[in-house]
């Protein structure tokens, strides 16, 4: 179709279908840590996802890395983001991770253990639902309109947290936005896992030829760290597919299949592959994702072939499984009552709205640096608030920042923090009957204090 033509929905009544306090729209480690933080601050929970999992790129992305920054000096915030790691341990849901002092947690086993978690906190889950539009009354957002195999639905809500990592709701209710411009964006990756590797084997080759962040420089990406990071390990595979260009195994420009492996299981599971990464993929265009997840899985079983020929230990390898979705790195931001700066992340950044702590972890856009030092920052409120629009929150990947702000705050971890924050706000909030511009910050930190989050 060439001309752009269009037709008008009919208007339609609907039905009201759920009523509630906070409505927390995504389950990533934002959303996930928002329902539960408002639920333990005491008002009504109800959790919205459009898949049947909670848990985000987690669970249907397969992002199994949760705090591979972590190092023996490294600061933390505690609180949700400590329990995911916890709780997954305690339920076989997590092994070591290769390269830090942290668990990776098992895409499969956490939907379990974000089930549980729903179930303890008494949050009302409604799993299977799109977000479709904001129920406005006037610069109010009073609830959202979803979408399902049940039609159009009504939920009701006193607070709306967005937690769609797109700033779905945001966009919608007309809250500035901004989107990275496509060229720009970070790759998106289709993430898989392997069954059938020799563990002995592969751990034997990676000892033999151990990989360091300086090795990621000389292939297809320009890393700029702290210098530190140089030396240190990563598990790095680049070399398997450089012998398959060099071999014609692999066409000539995909440079760009390269990345790390995450942890190797007794049972010859090699997990987390993230080294597909497709560029120019926006995240917002369905047609988009479709070429990406096509060509992401192409992509993908040339990986494993290569993998196959000169990885020790992956010659009988076969494809486990893909992520049940693209990874995407980054979409919209919101245009946030402060919107944190690379010279925040940098250097420490301290604010009185503190919500909670972020160590010194930057990843994307070019840039690595580890927090091996004990360096931290502070999260602001604020980053949260959107402007133009009342009773919503948006926490996660989309708060405001800019490009290598971004880099720090779209880690699982941080949006966690961020999460556990926008959760308690908005309790605080509706249990003091303030807005959520006019909110008792001290209450808030007080009540995250409570919760085991580090603010300070
Ligand atoms: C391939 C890849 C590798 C990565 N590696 C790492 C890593 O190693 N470590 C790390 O810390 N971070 C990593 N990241 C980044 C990290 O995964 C994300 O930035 C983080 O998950 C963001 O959390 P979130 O809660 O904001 O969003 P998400 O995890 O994206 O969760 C958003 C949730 O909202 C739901 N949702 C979206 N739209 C709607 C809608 N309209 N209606 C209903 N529900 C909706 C989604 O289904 C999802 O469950 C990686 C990302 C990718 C893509």
């Amino acid at each position: 179709m060439t001309e752009r033509s269009t037709i008008v929905e009919p208007a339609r009544e609907i039905d009201v279908v759920h009523d509630t306090d906070v409505l927390v729209v995504g389950s990533g480690p934002g959303g996930l840590a928002a329902a539960l933080a408002a639920a333990r601050a005491g008002v009504e929970v109800t959790l919205v996802e459009r898949f049947g999992c909670f848990g985000g790129n987690i669970t249907t992305v397969g992002v199994e890395g949760f705090a591979w920054y972590r190092h023996e000096q490294t600061v933390e915030a505690g609180g949700i983001g400590w329990e995911f790691e916890e709780r997954a341990k305690a339920m076989g849901a997590a092994v070591p991770e290769s390269q830090s002092l942290s668990y990776e947690l098992d895409s499969e086993g956490f939907k379990l253990v974000a089930d549980r978690l729903v179930e303890e906190a008494g949050v009302h889950p409604m799993l299977h639902r799109s977000f479709a539009a904001p129920i406005r009354d006037g610069d109010r957002v009073a609830g959202i309109i979803t979408e399902s195999k049940a039609g159009r639905e009504a939920i009701r809500a006193r607070i709306v947290i967005d937690a769609t990592g797109d700033a779905d709701v945001a966009h919608r209710a007309g809250a500035l936005t901004r989107t990275t411009p496509v060229e720009h964006m970070q790759a998106a990756s289709v993430m898989f896992h392997l069954a059938g590797v020799d563990k002995r084997a592969f751990l034997d080759g990676v000892r033999a030829d151990p990989q360091t962040y300086a090795d990621w420089a000389s292939g297809e990406w320009q890393i700029e760290t702290s210098g530190k990071e140089d030396t240190m390990f990563s598990p790095y595979l680049g070399k398997p597919f450089e012998r398959a260009i060099r071999d014609g195994l692999l066409p000539e420009h995909l440079t760009t299949i390269a990345g790390t492996w995450g942890a190797i299981h007794d049972t010859g599971e090699l997990t987390y592959m993230n080294l597909v990464h497709l560029g120019r993929i926006d995240g917002t265009d369905p047609d988009s994702m479709t070429t990406g997840e096509i060509e992401g899985r192409r992509q993908a079983m040339l990986a494993i072939e290569a993998l196959r020929r000169y990885t020790p230990g992956c010659e009988g390898a076969r494809l486990r499984n893909f992520g049940m979705t693209i990874g995407i790195r980054d979409t919209r931001k919101i245009d946030a009552r402060y919107n944190l700066t690379e010279h925040d992340v940098r250097n420490e950044a301290r604010f009185d709205d503190s919500i909670g702590i972020y160590p010194e972890f930057i990843d994307g856009y070019g840039v690595l640096i580890l927090p091996t030092t004990g360096r931290y920052m502070h999260i602001p409120y604020r980053a949260m608030l959107p402007h133009g629009v009342r009773n919503l929150l948006v926490t996660g990947r989309a708060i405001g920042g800019d490009r290598i702000a971004h880099a720090a705050t779209r880690n699982m971890a941080c949006a966690a923090v961020a999460g556990q924050g926008a959760g308690v706000a908005a309790a605080i909030a509706l249990r003091t009957a303030r807005e959520l511009d006019d909110v008792d910050l001290t209450a808030v930190q007080t009540e995250l204090t409570r919760q085991g989050v580090r603010h300070r």
